[in-house]
């Protein structure tokens, strides 16, 4: 599971799972871009592994936005020589039902998990076609292929991303380039400490494993698809949420 030598570009990396996709990558002495939207939180993260002796750096940026993003990529290879990993992470939620969504609500939602990770992947394609390798792991969700009332935006960017996934599989393949999705079930972050008590009791009961999952359990499922071990697999989507879709 060895990352020596390679560089790791983790979207929303600074905190929640994708701060735990970091740890994994770095326990691999991966180098790590951490990008964040806020700048103040995405160097306090990458000051944290720095301090323990980790290659890390902070690099701010919106996903949803292509300039942006490309400017990003630039940046980081400018620093790093390279992208050898790209992990598409950032994700954000904005929840009602459909008739009470407002436009703002679902278009804030498929900017950010489904146009923010196209954008990652347009950026990484070159780089990663030009040295004929590279991994791609986009976050998905359980939601994105149950659905989920309220979720209409957020399961909908889900389940575009799972499409995705598969035609940047088919696109990138012949270069030795992967791109596969996982699918977290509930986990605890930031994003599930928003849910009621009733939501949260709603989801432990169709979780035959019978507890909330936890960004580590996510992490090392990224690792996984991001080591050599993963060699022959693209395309997939690897569910992780205690076997609530099977
Ligand atoms: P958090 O809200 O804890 O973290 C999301 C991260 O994404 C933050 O670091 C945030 O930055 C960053 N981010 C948000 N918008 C942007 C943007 N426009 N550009 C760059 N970065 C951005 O979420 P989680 O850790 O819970 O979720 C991580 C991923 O896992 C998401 O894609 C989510 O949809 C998915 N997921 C989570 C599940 C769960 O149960 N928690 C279940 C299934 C999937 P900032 O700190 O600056 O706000």
């Amino acid at each position: 599971m060895g990352f020596e030598g390679k560089v790791a570009l983790i979207t929303g990396g600074a905190r929640g799972i994708g701060r735990a996709i970091a740890d994994e990558l770095a326990a691999g002495s991966a180098t790590l871009a951490i990008v964040d939207v806020l700048k103040d939180v995405a160097e306090a993260t990458a000051a944290d592994f720095r301090s323990r002796g980790v290659t890390a750096e902070a690099f701010v940026a919106n996903v949803a936005n292509l300039a942006d993003v490309e400017r990003l990529f630039d940046e980081v290879i400018a620093r790093f020589g390279k992208v050898d990993i790209l992990v598409n992470n950032a994700g954000i939620t904005r929840d009602n039902l459909i008739m009470r969504m407002k436009e703002e609500e679902w278009d804030a939602v498929i900017a950010v998990n489904l146009k923010g990770t196209f954008n990652c992947i347009k950026a990484a394609s070159r780089p990663m076609l030009k040295a004929r390798a590279g991994r791609i792991v986009n976050i998905a969700s359980v939601v994105g292929v149950m659905g989920n009332a309220g979720q209409a935006n957020y399961s909908a960017s889900k389940a575009g991303v799972i499409g995705l996934t598969k035609t940047a599989a088919k696109e990138l393949a012949s270069r030795g380039i992967t791109v596969n999705a996982v699918a977290p079930g509930y986990i605890q972050t930031d994003m599930t400490g928003k849910l009621t008590d009733a939501a949260r009791e709603a989801f432990l009961t169709v979780i035959p494993l019978a507890r909330a999952g936890t960004p580590a359990d996510v992490a090392r499922a990224v690792r996984f698809l991001c080591s050599d071990d993963a060699a022959y697999i693209t395309g997939q989507v690897l569910h992780v949420d205690g076997g609530m879709v099977m």
